[in-house]
């Protein structure tokens, strides 16, 4: 029996692994990049040793991670990064933790706020996260104070940095979602992917193999590639992201990269599902530093966005929420013309230097400076001048002093032990790399994922199949997601041609 794997990334991996397992010989795995992992790729940085994930790099819900449950018996390396959050405003400083404006419980009882709306009634309809917390903010502005009004819904938005969009973008009702436990920082994935890789015999994996056509004939399923080879197995299961998947069901996207043209055509659960969830753009920028001179007080620092000193008397004076709503709307349009900065959304910066002991950080960001700062790519002096200032005001609020840019040579004079020199910067491409398309599954307003992801659990045909992050409810979006869902596929083909997994 013959099955053809479509994607290489942690889907893909597990799937063909299983299958191997199994005892299925017959084994094809097309990856349409030059290497295997996907959206799982460990960089080193500039001076050769230190390593970075610049796709995933935790381990989620790892109360019932079955990966991360893996990885703790086969010894995989990792590292619990829990740590509280240090929130820095651009003219206020440090925020965090201050017992007078208590943000951290404002924020908390925001989440309650939204549970309410969404979980204990029935029918509040979805907006996007900013309106509902402008709402709270409206409804509850008599018990906060000027403080708590200005500050605690943009502490709020940290959770763009886990869906990879823009609070405006965001669903309400999508927003908070359960932890199953802590989060734990793999070191790294690339070894994760290159252990379950190890288990499927070399040869059975193509790269720079892009798939553009499945096609049912008799009992087989036909996959042809760009260069024109055609492959026929009995199964096909088809990890490529949401992302290019999505692009299978639009004519008008025949020639885009990446794209699947299936025969017969994706079914109508399917290409109704799609219309009901969108892809997020998380992305990565890697600040990589000479030396650590700055405080390893915590691994976990969030810059704000920046707010008018004005906004507490519009919330308090404002005569509706209507009325509200169209003056932030307004000064929204007004700083989208005065052009973007780092100021205008939250950016997440791990310190690397308190997690790992390296002279860095890992800045993530979210959709739409994502896509902004990723087309600048390797422009390494746009992106440190787009930064620069939420750079210095973490040095300035973490005990160091300004940043120098070594990014050509390091200055003479400067002591690289006393100040921070800037000596390389790392940007991921994920928005702009097409067999990505950006990060993974988000819901905006109105979302509900639930229906694509049902319809790929059902698959196309009892022979084509999905797998993927997009396909699965528990890890969805994730990497334990990913591995669960080609494990799932692996087993359902196992089970109709009635195998047993081989001894070890
Ligand atoms: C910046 C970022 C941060 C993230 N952080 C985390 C995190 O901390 N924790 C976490 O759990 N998850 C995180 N994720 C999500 C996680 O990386 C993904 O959920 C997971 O890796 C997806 O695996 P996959 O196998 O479903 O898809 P992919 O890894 O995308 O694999 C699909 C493969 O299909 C290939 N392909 C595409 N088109 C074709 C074609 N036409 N023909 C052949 N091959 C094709 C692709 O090249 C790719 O290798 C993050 C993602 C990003 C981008």
């Amino acid at each position: 029996m013959s099955v053809i794997v479509i994607g290489a990334g942690m889907a893909g991996l597990k799937a063909a692994s299983t299958l191997h397992k199994y005892g299925v010989k017959d084994i094809k795995v097309l990856e349409s990049r030059d290497r295997i992992g996907g959206r799982l790729h460990t960089v080193t940085g500039f001076d050769g040793v230190r390593k970075y994930d610049l796709g995933a790099s935790w381990h989620h819900d790892t109360l019932c991670n079955d990966l991360f449950f893996e990885e703790c018996e086969v010894g995989g390396k990792f590292i619990f990064d829990d740590d509280f959050f240090i929130y820095i405003d651009q003219e206020r400083g440090r925020v965090d933790r201050d017992p007078e404006m208590g943000l951290e419980i404002i924020d908390r009882e925001i989440s309650k706020f939204a549970d309410m709306e969404y979980y204990q009634k029935l029918g509040t309809p979805d907006v996007s996260f900013q309106e509902l917390t402008l709402r709270y903010l409206y409804e509850k502005r008599q018990f906060l104070t000027d403080d708590q009004i200005r500050y605690s819904t943009q502490v709020a938005r940290y959770l763009e940095l886990w869906h990879g969009l823009d609070w405006k973008l965001m669903s309400a009702k999508d927003t908070y979602f359960g932890h199953q436990g802590r989060n734990a920082m793999a070191l790294y994935y690339g070894d994760v992917v290159e252990r379950i890789a190890k288990m499927i015999p070399g040869e059975c994996i193509e790269l720079n193999a892009e798939v553009q056509g499945i096609k049912r004939e008799k009992s087989k399923t036909v996959v042809t590639t760009k260069d024109g080879r055609q492959f026929s197995a009995d199964y096909c299961i088809v990890t490529v992201p949401q992302s290019v998947l999505e692009l299978s069901v639009k004519d008008e996207t025949k020639k885009e990269t990446g794209r699947i043209e299936f025969t017969p055509k994706l079914n109508a659960n399917i290409q109704a599902g799609f219309d009901l969830v969108h892809f997020g753009g998380m992305g990565k920028v890697i600040f990589e530093f000479d030396q650590t001179c700055w405080s390893k007080e915590s691994s976990k620092l969030v810059t704000l966005a920046s707010t008018s000193d004005k906004f507490a008397a519009e919330v308090r004076g404002s005569k509706s929420f209507d009325e509200l709503r169209s003056s932030v709307n307004a000064s929204d349009a007004a700083q989208a013309l005065e052009g973007r900065n780092c100021w205008n959304q939250p950016l997440y910066f791990i310190n690397l230097a308190k997690t790992v002991g390296t002279a860095s950080f890992m800045m993530l960001m979210q959709s739409p400076l994502t896509e902004y700062i990723e087309a600048m790519g390797q422009d390494q002096e746009k992106v440190f001048e787009f930064f620069r200032p939420a750079l210095d005001a973490i040095m300035k609020n973490m005990q160091g002093k300004p940043v120098v840019n070594g990014l050509a040579q390091v200055p003479e004079g400067v002591d690289p032990s006393k100040t921070p020199v800037l000596r390389n910067i790392i940007v991921t491409s994920w928005t702009q790399d097409k067999y990505s398309r950006g990060a993974y599954t988000a819901c905006r307003p109105g979302d509900d994922a639930l229906e694509m992801i049902v319809a790929l659990e059902q698959g196309q045909s009892p022979s084509v199949r999905f797998a993927g992050e997009h396909t699965i409810v528990d890890g969805a979006g994730g990497v334990n997601g990913a591995w669960s869902s080609g494990l799932r596929e692996a087993e359902y083909v196992a089970e109709q041609l009635n195998l047993k997994p081989a001894e070890k």
